[in-house]
């Protein structure tokens, strides 16, 4: 039987204000920060305290859901999502069920098999809980987290391989850090992903049962988690069996889910509007500045950097990873002399400058290069005044000292010669020495070309111009 993976993310992400969602009580670092000390009576769910919507957090979620391409609803509804929980004080979350924040969007993932629309059902916001850790046979409360706010991301179920659900949730994470909303950190748990996971016959127009796999910190466990629960899933209906609705958890040492709670039904919860709480109604003014204050996206990005500096879909998709990336490219493109081709300085900043930073542990901001330099450096190189392989070794001086890629050749002594003088006297002097391979070239033996020109480009210890060798090895043989 051949089977067709069905998936749909949910993502949560913390929208980092400097205050929480609901009171004014400060966002700290949940990793740093002592616990509880981050704390007050209305997220501490003291009965009587009253919650106020942070406008601060909407705009982010505006900008998220503006991002996403999606209907804003003028009217919101925040309601009481009813269970019990040691890290929920109030015995309830404030989330927004019945009428979200903003509906019907879209994002377009780029995988292997080329671009796809994946749609989006919903975003709405609600806030975080406190976090519980257990330790020698006690579980201690922290409720730092408690009333952060939280952005809630709902796929529709259109993604079918673990590869394209990584490459949402890459793509999303993206986003969310190009609106300055969120830090994309999935390891402190600021971005959040669960995968629904169901197969079906091929072929088939109805949904299978889905399980909901929680707990992935990382992109590679939501990849082997989904990967996982299609064969596990394939396998049990192969074998006639039924998948049983469920919540999982991934356990990544041992590369497999297991069952945390059967699932729950929305009415579970009793949801009901949240009486201390106004409908959220929000006014076209308002989308239209945030929307005029987007920045440029990385789809968009991609797309201007392709045309207009004629990179690859590839080496574009690189540099729009991070806005820092991409904006690093472009002052590095400006700083070229103007021959030289932007795809010069994309190739340096990709391939050594990346690996550079790669062995060193560093960003973009974080390391001595600047644009300007390394635009510098990619001109000498395409201008012929070094050789490859002497801007590998200036590259790697830069780096460590900061100084710039002229000083560096100078001192060095890198410089290639281009003196047509000095090269003609080393292709006369070479040509006397090896009589025979000239006398055989002349006879027609155009091979013989390249082990005179390795000839002179020793003499010149490597640093000749080879156009400009080549070009005089060429001139004496046939005159
Ligand atoms: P909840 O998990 O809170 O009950 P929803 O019913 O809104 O919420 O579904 C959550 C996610 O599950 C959505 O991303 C949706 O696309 C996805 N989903 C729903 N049904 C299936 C299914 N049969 N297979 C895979 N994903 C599904
Ligand atoms: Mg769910
Ligand atoms: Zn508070």
């Amino acid at each position: 039987m051949e089977f067709e993976p069905v998936i749909g993310l949910e993502v949560h992400a913390e929208m980092q204000t400097r205050s929480k969602m609901f009171c004014s009580c400060e966002v700290v670092d949940n990793t740093a920060a002592p616990p509880n000390s981050a704390v007050c009576p209305v997220c501490a769910g003291m009965p009587g305290a009253l919650p106020v919507v942070n406008e601060r957090a909407v705009e982010f979620a505006l900008r998220v859901a503006l991002a996403l391409e999606c209907e804003v609803q003028r009217t919101s509804i925040f309601a009481r999502k009813n269970y019990f929980y040691p890290d929920l004080p109030k015995g309830y979350q404030i989330s927004q069920y019945e009428q979200p924040l903003a509906v019907n969007g879209k994002l377009v993932i780029r995988t292997s098999e080329g671009e796809e629309t994946i749609r989006v059902r919903r975003v709405h916001l609600e806030e975080d809980t406190g976090k519980l850790t257990h330790v020698d046979g006690a579980s201690l409360v922290d409720l730092n987290r408690a009333g952060v706010a939280l952005l809630e991301i709902v796929s529709e179920p259109d993604l079918h391989s673990a590869e394209a659900a990584k490459a949402y949730g890459e793509s999303l994470r993206e986003i969310l850090r190009y609106l300055a909303v969120n830090s994309g950190d999935m390891e402190k748990g600021i971005i959040r992903f669960e995968a629904n996971v169901s197969v079906r016959k091929k072929g088939d127009k109805e949904l299978g049962i889905r399980t909901e796999v929680k707990n992935l910190n990382s992109f590679r466990a939501l990849e082997r988690a989904i990967e996982y629960e299609i064969k596990r899933q394939g396998k049990i209906i192969e074998a006639g069996g039924t998948i049983e609705q469920e919540t999982l958890g991934w356990n990544e040492a041992r590369g497999e889910t297991y069952s945390q709670r059967s699932k729950e039904d929305a009415h579970d919860y009793r949801y009901f509007p949240e009486p201390d709480l106004p409908p959220l109604v929000i006014e076209d003014a308002w989308i239209n500045r945030v929307r005029d204050s987007l920045p440029e996206l990385p789809r968009e990005k991609s797309l201007r950097l392709i045309k207009q500096y004629g990179l690859t879909n590839y080496d574009a998709s690189r540099l729009v990873v991070e806005q820092e990336i991409a904006d690093y490219f472009e002052a590095t493109v400006r700083a070229l002399p103007s021959a030289v081709s932007p795809k010069a300085a994309a190739n340096i900043m990709l391939g050594d400058l990346f690996s550079l930073m790669n062995q060193a542990g560093l960003t973009v901001s974080q390391q001595k290069v600047r644009p300007e330099a390394l635009g510098e450096l990619a001109g000498l190189v395409s201008e012929g005044e070094i050789n490859q392989t002497s801007a590998k070794e200036v590259l790697i001086e830069m780096f460590a000292s900061g100084r710039s890629a002229a000083e560096i050749v100078e001192a060095r002594g890198l410089k290639q010669v281009s003196d047509e003088a000095f090269i003609s006297d080393l292709v006369r002097q070479t040509l006397a020495e090896n009589p025979n391979e000239a006398a055989s070239y002349k006879s027609g033996k155009a091979g013989v070309m390249n082990f005179l020109f390795g000839q002179v480009m020793k003499k010149a210890a490597g640093r000749a111009n080879p156009a400009v060798v080549r070009a005089e090895l060429e001139k004496r043989l046939t005159q």
